[in-house]
């Protein structure tokens, strides 16, 4: 409590911002910083200087934010608990210990085993090329389809990982989920499969996710890579157009949090953006980040909840009956902080579609953080395929969520 109030204190008595972060910038030493920021407002608003919050325990946010910014929010008044150079704070090696974990070349060689395997029921595609040229591969997973692009009346769900090029647990989650899919002999399971048109996008950012380990040393790398500015990369999940750049993200190109000159100035949101209005069977959305164990839904721009109460009710139905089974926390994107431009504002406030964030593990760094080892891969896997059976059942119709007892969910049994 005192550290609150201390926090509190000094925002007040430090409104401006120095004069110091008006020079000239040079090229920062991204650090890992923990701050006191005890209001969603605070955290919100060390967001918009520049600091990308990646966990939240009690008091404190952790983050990756570039130096000068970490000194201009000393200089306000911030507590700083701790920090430390990013460079400093990965020593696995992803080939080595984390072997488990695929990179874009096994992810490829992976999707293509399955639809080998499974050729009337997976079928690959390329939503679009990357920055660096990197295909963004997509698996649709459809009994009754010929190919990826043939039309269907079926209700359609769409899985999503690796947004964010450090998140690699969010990359093997959806890939798992895929793998299961057209495995399980379970009849509900195939039972379920063959009602719905389904679609694994498992690495948006293919080209961040190989600059993180190309070294041989984890870059604790997030953004794209595009390179045409000092500091490279664009946050892809600040980057999506509905309410872009209205708060918790930075138009300072050296921050992790970065939303690029203009909404969908990638290449990889552009390709998301026309897989998905080009998929009007599509009613759900789930896109998997890492970490912290949460399941987010809309809004992230604002604080207000939805105004349309008939979804409200589904969402919240949806979030607490899926966090049940994962023992992950349900709650609104911004009852952490504001943040504007992520993919499931604009897939729900554009396309309608019922759009979920899972924030997979560990709860915390304690946990590894974004580099959690092997053993936490298949544990994550098993304990979101009931959320995701669930998705899946209710991408005909979300609302249905509302009325549903327990009971008698799909795979509740
Ligand atoms: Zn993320």
């Amino acid at each position: 409590m005192c550290r609150t109030l201390f926090a509190l204190l000094c925002l007040f008595a430090y409104p401006g911002t120095p004069a110091s972060a008006h020079a000239e910038p040079t090229i920062p030493t991204m650090q890992w910083a923990g701050i006191v920021a005890p209001t969603r407002e605070s955290r919100t608003e060390i967001v918009n200087q520049g600091f990308s919050i990646e966990s939240v325990v009690e008091d404190t946010a952790y983050g990756f934010v570039p130096a000068e910014v970490l000194d201009s929010l000393r200089l306000q008044g911030y507590e700083v608990t701790s920090s430390l150079a990013a460079s400093e704070m990965n020593p696995q090696d992803f080939p080595d210990q984390d072997a488990v974990y695929h990179n874009y070349a096994e992810l490829k060689a992976e999707l293509d085993t399955l639809v080998t395997l499974y050729p009337k029921l997976a079928h690959l595609f390329s939503l679009g090329r990357t920055v660096e040229g990197r295909e963004i591969w997509g698996l649709r997973i459809n009994a009754s389809a010929e190919n990826a692009e043939s039309p269907t009346a079926l209700p359609g769900i769409v899985f999503m990982g690796g947004h964010h090029a450090r998140e690699h647990l969010s990359v093997e989650m959806p890939l798992g989920l895929a793998r299961f899919l057209l495995e399980s002999r379970d009849p509900a399971v195939i039972d379920l499969v063959n009602r719905r048109d389904i679609f694994i996008i498992p690495q948006v950012n293919p080209d961040g996710s190989e600059f993180d380990i190309a070294s041989g040393r984890y870059q604790s790398w997030r953004k794209n890579r595009r390179a045409d500015n000092k500091c490279a990369g664009v946050d892809l999940n600040r980057n999506y157009s509905y309410q872009w750049g209205t708060g918790g993200s930075s138009k300072n190109n050296c921050s992790d949090v970065y939303m690029g000159p203009e909404a969908f100035s990638e290449p990889e949101t552009q390709a998301m953006k026309r897989f998905l209005e080009s998929r009007p069977n599509l009613k759900v959305l789930l896109s998997f980040h890492t970490y912290s164990e949460l399941i987010l839904y809309p809004w992230g721009h604002t604080y207000n909840d939805l105004t349309n109460a008939r979804d409200l009710a589904a969402y919240r139905k949806m979030a607490t009956t899926m966090a049940a089974w994962n023992g992950y926390h349900p709650q609104q994107t911004s009852d952490l902080y504001v943040a504007s431009g992520d993919t499931t504002d604009w897939a729900y406030g554009t396309l309608g579609i019922f759009s979920f964030t899972f924030e997979l593990s560990p709860n915390g760094w304690g946990g590894g953080g974004f580099y959690p080892g092997p053993g936490i891969v298949q544990k994550t896997i098993q304990a979101n395929l009931k959320p995701a059976l669930y998705l899946i059942d209710l991408a005909d119709d979300p609302h249905r969520a509302v009325a549903m007892p327990e009971t008698t969910l799909f795979f509740g049994r």
